[in-house]
């Protein structure tokens, strides 16, 4: 795959703007139409998901948010109650504190993709349980396969064992780059534990720092 994107990032300095595709031409805007509308169709099919229990409880599903084409996705737990109400990932405390470290490190929230492993709110934003999350979490796949980033920032312990299938000493296992499918996985604590630990807020920084940097070096 990083070989593929280093002859097309190639192509498009010589200046080809479009990839002749099995008979038809695909430009860069055919391309992120086709992305937005694969996207919505998983947002249609989530808003009628009822796969597992948490479906509910909730008001609405929460896809996600961001850069179709984003090279670093963050990924998140499940959605709180400000989520849940708008309807849009991160937005409450812990998402403002995200967008800040995102700000802080140069970069804006709207370049990167922001999603959760689960698209649904569990009651009393408790942690989604392994079935939970092996039961959403092909719509996830489903994005990253969609929007192809080679980074996957994953906030908290809950994201990092629905990728790794298996539970993670966050404290132990944050900050290391890990392979999953010909991606990089950066493990970190979860904004919403940095609040309640505001001791930890420059290593969050750092982490996601690194994932951005990751994201974009060559
Ligand atoms: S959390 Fe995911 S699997 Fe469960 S009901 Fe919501 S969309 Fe479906």
């Amino acid at each position: 795959m990083e070989e593929i994107k280093r002859h097309l990032k190639i192509l498009k300095e010589l200046g080809f703007d479009e990839i002749f595709l099995e008979g038809e031409f695909m430009n860069q805007e055919d391309i992120l139409k086709e992305k937005l509308n694969q996207l919505k169709q998983i947002e249609t099919e989530i808003k009628q998901c009822t796969k597992c229990d948490l479906y509910k409880n909730r008001i609405q599903p929460v896809l996600g948010e961001g850069n179709p084409n984003a090279v670093l996705m963050f990924v998140g737990e499940a959605p709180g109650a400000d989520e849940d109400k708008q309807g849009r990932p991160f937005v409450g405390r812990a998402g403002k504190l995200l967008t800040k470290l995102i700000e802080q490190a140069g970069h804006k929230r709207e370049e990167f993709y922001i999603a959760n492993v689960n698209k649904c709110r569990p009651p009393g934003n408790r942690t989604p349980t392994l079935e939970e999350q092996e039961a959403c979490f092909p719509f996830l796949e489903r994005q990253i396969e969609i929007i192809n980033p080679k980074v996957l920032c994953l906030l908290g312990a809950a994201a990092a064992r629905a990728f790794l299938g298996r539970n993670v000493a966050i404290t132990k296992e944050r900050g290391q780059k890990i392979i999953w499918k010909d991606r990089i996985l950066i493990l970190t604590y979860h904004p919403a534990y940095v609040l309640r630990n505001p001791n930890a807020e420059p290593t969050l920084f750092e982490d996601i720092k690194m994932a951005i940097e990751t994201a974009y070096e060559n």
